[in-house]
């Protein structure tokens, strides 16, 4: 037996991992299953380029709760340590095993799935654990397993041990403040949370299988049953998938996996794969969403490899995806670092920007592939894609592709279909195209009723954020300008093909002006006779369209 000190600067490492991580304690799960997985593909990675002479066979890793006993056990059937590399890599703290793996294999083991480290690693287990014990043997042919023995202190103990099979098994004793993590309840909810898509299979505990009745079987025969393993995990996600191995049906499956409390299905999906100059898989799908601009729950979760790492995707997402639901699953995203270091990470900011563009193009091909689909949706998928155009330049420069703009009466215009259609008869005598629109069909009714009735194409833009969709296309579009149809300059813009004559003369107009303009007392509001003949209202009230707006911008909180 050997006895030994950690090689640490520090006198005690202990107590500082477990206040430097405090608010992160139940990680330590998720960090031993790695290594656990980390040490199964290894394998799996040796045996197939015949570096190692075992039979890989169907490895899983189990996971145990033994109340009574206060303890934790994680069991793999990975390659398993020697004493030399417990040594190594478990003593030499600050010394990543990971990496020199990597190092070594770089180039075969480039698709093996190897998770490679998240930093926080094996010593994590002391958040919970006063006491840890490794037990472990090596692949290695005629290797001894070793027992590793470390109560907390920076004192360890390193002896032989009988243990015939191969891999690794850690013990962990949970200290009196964690007692929480021996609940099973508890521990199941950490490997759903964390462990739900990890690739090698995780057992807990068994359940019971009811055996399918033979085709013959006499009626009231009871069906026969057998415990089986209780496997938590669906180690091929579809995101792991190629696209052109997956149905649409996989897709929403999958989507239910993801939120088994959702029972709305998606509209679209948008498969992510990059592997140059970064790697990114993932699956982001548009839920139904109409005017609402918050979802608090489901949101897209981050992978790294298959762990989950977080669902506060702010700072790695556009802020207009995280309307999405959805996985994004990267080994280049850094863990574990500040919220203002990863907005500043070049690697992050390249993943934002990708991610951007796949959605804009996504867009462009759903709406070429199937117009009518597309128009279907619109009034669901509106408020990100809107989002979108106000937020993030580089979607907006495409969103001319794929952005609807829909009339009171129904029909769907792309812009430059909209600026074709209503050059003719909607333009002003300065040039300036008039876009003409309503925000709500039944309080504008009469309005959209009059603007109708001279042929002008009313819009109808009821989304929460238009005042700035508006003011985005206003600044960036050549001589176009939005009214709404209430606003008081409508009748004076538009270019009218003939003059209207009035049945009433000037005084009788002015005194039934005054009239109505006393009843009102407010001059916020204009009165407005002109076309009394050609309107089924008697006479308009309108508001200026630059109050209104401001109105509306003071709603939806100012400028986008
Ligand atoms: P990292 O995973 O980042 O390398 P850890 O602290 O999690 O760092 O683990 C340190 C090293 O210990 C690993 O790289 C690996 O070499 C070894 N190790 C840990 N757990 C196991 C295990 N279950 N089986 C085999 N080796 C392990
Ligand atoms: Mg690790």
């Amino acid at each position: 037996m050997t006895k030994g000190n950690i090689n640490v600067s520090v006198e005690n490492i202990f107590p500082l991992i477990k206040k430097f991580l405090y608010s992160d304690h139940e990680i330590f799960l998720r960090e031993l299953i790695s290594n656990a997985t980390d040490a199964t593909l290894k394998l799996k990675h040796l045996t197939s380029i015949g570096e190692a002479k075992v039979e890989y066979g169907n490895p899983k890793i189990e996971v145990q709760v033994n109340k009574d006993e206060k303890t934790i056990r994680i069991i793999d059937q990975g390659i398993g340590m020697t004493a030399e590399e417990v040594e190594k890599y478990i003593n030499q703290v600050a010394f990543s095993g990971a990496e020199e793996f990597l190092e070594k294999y770089k180039d075969s083991a480039k698709d093996s799935g190897i998770i490679g480290h998240f930093g926080l690693g094996f010593y994590s287990a002391f958040m919970v654990a006063e006491k840890v014990e490794i037990l472990t043997k090596s692949y290695r042919e005629g290797s001894t397993a070793v027992r590793w023995t470390c109560d907390g202190s920076p004192q360890f103990t390193l002896e032989e041990a009988d243990k015939t099979d191969r891999g690794t098994e850690i013990i962990l004793h949970i200290a009196e403040d964690s007692t929480e993590f021996l609940e099973e309840s508890k521990i199941r909810e950490l490997l759903l949370k964390y462990n739900k898509f990890m690739p090698v299979p995780i057992k807990f505990g068994t359940k019971t299988h009811t055996l399918p009745l033979p085709e013959d079987a006499p009626e009231g025969t009871v069906a026969e049953t057998e415990e089986i393993d209780n496997i938590i995990n669906n180690p091929d996600p579809a995101w792991t998938i190629a696209p052109s191995d997956l149905t649409s049906e996989d897709y929403i499956k999958f989507y239910h996996e993801l939120y088994p409390m959702q029972f709305e299905e998606p509209l679209f999906n948008i498969h992510l794969n990059v592997d140059y100059p970064f790697n990114l898989t993932g699956i982001l799908f548009f839920p139904k969403l109409g005017n609402n601009l918050n979802i608090e729950k489901d949101k897209i979760q981050l992978y790294q490899n298959q762990v989950f790492v977080t669902d506060e995707v702010k700072g790695i997402v556009p802020d207009f995806l995280m309307l999405l639901r959805g996985v994004i699953d990267s080994p280049d995203i850094p863990l574990n670092v500040s919220r203002s270091y990863l907005q500043a990470d070049g690697a992050v900011k390249k993943i934002s920007s990708y991610i951007t563009k796949k959605v804009a193009d996504k867009m462009a091909s759903l709406i070429n592939e199937n117009r009518e689909d597309f128009e279907k949706k619109w009034n669901d998928i509106k408020i990100v894609i809107e989002y979108g155009m106000i937020s993030e330049e580089k979607f907006y420069e495409k969103s001319d592709k794929f952005a609807l703009y829909p009339t009171v009466d129904g029909k769907y215009f792309l812009w430059n279909e909209l600026t074709d259609k209503i050059k003719p008869t909607q333009t002003d005598k300065d040039g300036n195209l008039i876009i003409l629109y309503a925000s709500n069909a039944d309080e504008q009714h009469s309005y959209i009723q009059s603007a109708k009735e001279k042929g002008y194409e009313v819009l109808l833009l009821d989304s929460p954020i238009i005042p700035h969709v508006i003011q985005k296309l206003e600044g960036s579009k050549e001589k176009i300008s939005f009214v709404r149809v209430d606003a008081d300059h409508v009748n004076n813009l538009i270019k009218k093909d003939e003059p209207v004559i009035s049945k009433l003369n000037d005084t009788e107009k002015e005194s039934l002006k005054k009239n109505v303009e006393e009843t009102i007392n407010d001059t916020k509001f204009t009165v407005q006779l002109e076309d009394l003949d050609s309107n089924d209202a008697p006479f308009t009230i309108t508001q200026p369209e630059f109050m209104r707006r401001m109105k509306d911008m003071q709603a939806t909180g100012g400028g986008g």
